[in-house]
């Protein structure tokens, strides 16, 4: 029997691959390409975009699944192994170690995301800063602000930290955005369009600190003393850090595939292994000129997964990157920023 084409995750770039791939096969009228998809998570589908403008919906985490993985892996036909971790891959056996037994592959996609990057913060609060990059990850945030008004520091006035506030804000809490920077989302967009932002959030209940940064939390009568570098203190409920996202790169970096800030691919989304490809927020698009060549949006996954698809069937496509704006959401003052690339 051939070994499937395997792939590991179950975000956007996973699914977004299988749904592709079962639709080429279907408009070509091809057989079914065996298929298993492994995810150290539950599977279930929903937009991750979701996760910042949930609370101003008042939806729940269960609310935002929009497809249980049981009904995705049966409607996409995939073997799905459901809250297993990769541990290992071993490319000369073509095989991938898991917490449930080996799993050999034809092909490997990889689709494994990235991590909050996490910066030391002293005191014995530190270890109760949340971030949110996943289902989960927000269904912990939900429970933690319990249905009442809650003070929360966000570390980070970039992208996620912005619409976190503004989110926030229109669920009925408040909010305190520290960062280093002198402005918010101060790498994407130019000065007056920050002040704009801050302004139009500031009378819905967010206060800024620029210039700064969370050097200690501390607990002190049920609440977080969060004491910032500049020698300020803010009374806090709970702290959430939006820092940033580095790509989960140790995988493929122990299996000898070429990585650096993410898992270097060629046009085609083949890594240093020619068995195996990558894309999402995982990937190093190491061909698109200028700086960033890592696109950790959906619209970078959308175009990557419809290439991937044709590869994958025999029909090698590489991937074109058009002009991919982002949607900032924050309601108080919506902006799109211009493509990354
Ligand atoms: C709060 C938030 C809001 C966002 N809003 C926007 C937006 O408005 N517009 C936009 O363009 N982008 C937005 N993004 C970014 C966008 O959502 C991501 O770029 C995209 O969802 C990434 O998908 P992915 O499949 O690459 O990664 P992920 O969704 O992180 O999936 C990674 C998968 O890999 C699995 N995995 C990892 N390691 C292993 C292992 N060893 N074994 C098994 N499984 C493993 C995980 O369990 C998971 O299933 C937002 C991101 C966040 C966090």
């Amino acid at each position: 029997m051939t070994a499937p084409i395997v792939i590991i995750g179950s975000g956007l770039a996973a699914w977004s691959t299988v749904r592709e791939l079962r639709k080429l096969e279907a408009l070509s009228s091809m057989a079914l390409q065996p298929v298993t998809l492994i995810c150290a998570d539950s599977g279930d589908f929903y937009a991750k975009p979701t996760l910042s403008n949930a609370l101003a919906q008042k939806r729940t985490p269960a609310q935002l699944v929009t497809t249980p993985a049981a009904k995705m892996s049966e409607t996409q036909n995939v073997t799905l192994m459901a809250n297993t971790s990769v541990h290992k891959i071993d490319t000369a056996a073509q095989m991938v170690q898991t917490s449930q037994g080996d799993v050999s592959y034809d092909r490997l996609v990889l689709a494994l995301g990235a991590s909050p990057i996490r910066v030391p913060v002293d005191g014995d609060a530190s270890d109760v800063i949340l971030s949110v990059n996943s289902i989960s990850d927000f269904a912990a945030f939900h429970a933690k602000l319990d249905g009442s008004p809650k003070h929360v520091a966000i570390m980070g006035a970039g992208l996620i930290g912005c619409e976190f506030a503004n989110d926030l804000v229109l669920g009925g809490h408040t909010v305190s955005v520290v960062d280093p920077a002198p402005r918010a989302l101060a790498a994407l967009i130019d000065e007056s369009t920050s002040l704009e932002l801050q302004s139009k959030l500031t009378p819905l209940g967010v206060t800024w600190h620029f210039g700064t940064t969370v050097q200690a939390a501390r607990t002190h009568e049920n609440r977080i003393h969060v004491l910032l570098a500049d020698g300020e203190m803010i009374k806090a409920d709970l702290i959430l850090s939006a820092i940033g996202l580095r790509p989960n790169v140790q995988l493929a970096k122990d299996a000898g595939l070429t990585t650096d800030r993410g898992i270097v691919v060629s046009e085609l989304l083949q890594t240093s292994d020619p068995a195996i490809f990558a894309l999402g927020d995982c990937a190093q698009y190491g061909f698109v000129s200028g700086k960033i060549q890592v696109l950790p949006y959906v619209m970078p996954v959308m175009h990557a997964s419809r290439a991937l698809a044709s590869t994958l069937l025999g029909k090698p496509q590489p991937v074109r990157f058009p002009a991919m704006p982002v949607r900032v959401k924050t309601p108080a003052h919506p902006i799109t920023v211009a493509s990354p690339v």
